[in-house]
């Protein structure tokens, strides 16, 4: 029997330690298992920490939504002073109200986005049998 094996990853023939050896691959593909492992840790601490900085930017969107929908709200609970005041001042606030109403789709958008982000993670993270939630 022969000492020598092709690569099942990369056709590169190879030497076996033994004639019972039941490595399928080159030392290159295998890799240290050591490194093997070190590197697949270091991908989910990158992936977990992109989702926490995704949550982090979740949040202040979140909270920059949240302080523009209570403007909105403001301005509806001003509406009846605002017949009282001059017409221009009242297109103004119609105008701003636009604005932020615009901002807040726009915010919307971008959570819904985020989110999408953060759950794709998730599920390639889940496939992988590394992550818990
Ligand atoms: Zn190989």
């Amino acid at each position: 029997m022969s000492n020598i094996r092709v690569c099942t990853k990369c056709d590169t023939a190879f030497t076996l330690r033994s004639t019972l050896d039941r490595e399928t691959r080159c030392q290159t593909c295998r890799g240290s298992r050591h490194n093997r492992y070190s590197n697949q840790s270091n991908q989910r601490a990158k992936a977990l920490e992109w989702m926490d900085e995704v949550n982090d930017r979740l949040t202040s969107l979140e909270k920059k939504l949240l302080a523009l929908e209570e403007k909105v709200n403001e301005e509806d609970v001003e509406s009846p002073v605002e017949s009282l005041i001059d017409e221009r001042l009242k297109y103004k606030s119609t105008e701003m109200q636009d604005w932020v109403e615009k901002k807040v789709l726009k915010l919307n958008g971008r959570i819904l986005k985020l989110t999408e982000e953060v759950e794709k993670v998730k599920g390639l993270l889940l496939k992988k049998g590394g992550y818990e939630s």
